[in-house]
């Protein structure tokens, strides 16, 4: 329990460690961009099984999502607009309008940064559906962030990396439980400023970097060692490429895995 403000008590997720509640990283696809049978690199944060947030939705994300959950996600978190990460955004659109239920109830949280980018990767088509009388943000509940947000009773810090144009690609963290940074180049002063010693740290990595993207001797070179234990690699090439970089000593997402997290810290007085 916290203290409010006013006095109150409000339950925190911090709580739930105390009634033996089980937290994991459901990652759902792990592949770059080109590496398709990969799936588009993705993943679900749950409680106790129950998926929290999912953070991504590439090409096909949404169906390895529904084939897990057998219903749509109650919210989303988008890093950046490339494809692979937002190309499922218009079958979520259709999923959830033409479901009266959940129409306008996905909550979709994505950095201000990236709302103009989305307007026009996917929401900018002439009619959202054949019939009309739709608006295809109405199909969600849009959220934009900047520093951080709220989701239950747990805040999530949003925090910029390094991928093609500055201020256009974001990672998550919730603190104590784990940090997903979607694309990126190395961001040790980044992951200083959100990341504890407890923490799962999902980690754009191949076996071979660019431009864009980390590769493992950028993570040997750029992250202290005692960091290196916590990383868990994924967005690579191939499953050849995983290997290699097991053979490094690193921990490598598969496809479907599920790892297990520590519960999330008590909230901060400050965040928000
Ligand atoms: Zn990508
Ligand atoms: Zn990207």
């Amino acid at each position: 329990m916290i203290e409010t403000r006013t006095g109150a008590a409000v339950e925190t997720w911090a709580d739930a460690r105390l009634a033996g509640r089980v937290w994991s990283l459901h990652v759902l696809g792990t592949g770059a961009a080109d590496a398709v049978d990969l799936g588009a690199s993705s993943a679900v944060l749950e409680c106790d099984g129950k998926p929290i947030l999912m953070i991504d939705c590439g090409p096909d994300a949404l169906e390895h999502y529904l084939h897990a959950y057998g219903a749509l996600p109650p919210a989303v978190y988008i890093t950046h607009g490339h494809m692979d990460h937002v190309a499922g955004l218009e079958r979520l659109f259709h999923a959830a309008w033409f479901d009266p239920a959940r129409r306008g109830g996905v909550k979709l949280f994505a950095h201000a940064n990236l709302i103009p980018i989305l307007q026009a990767r996917v929401a900018d088509y002439p009619g959202a559906v054949a019939e009309g009388g739709a608006n295809f943000w109405e199909g969600f509940r849009l959220i934009a962030v900047s520093r951080g947000f709220w989701l239950g009773d747990g805040w999530f810090d949003v925090f910029a990396t390094r991928h093609h144009v500055p201020g256009t690609s974001f990672g998550i963290a919730l603190r104590g439980c784990f940090a997903w940074t979607g694309d990126t180049r190395p961001i040790p002063e980044a992951l200083a400023a959100v990341a504890d010693e407890r923490m799962l740290i999902a980690h754009d990595c191949s076996l071979v970097g660019n431009p864009s993207h980390t590769g493992v001797e950028d993570i040997e070179r750029e992250y202290p060692a005692q960091l290196h234990a916590q990383l868990l690699l994924y967005h690579y090439g191939s499953a050849a490429d995983a290997q290699a970089m097991r053979g490094r000593g690193f921990k490598v997402a598969v496809p479907d895995g599920r790892y297990p997290l520590c519960a999330p810290s008590p909230v901060r007085a400050e965040a928000g």
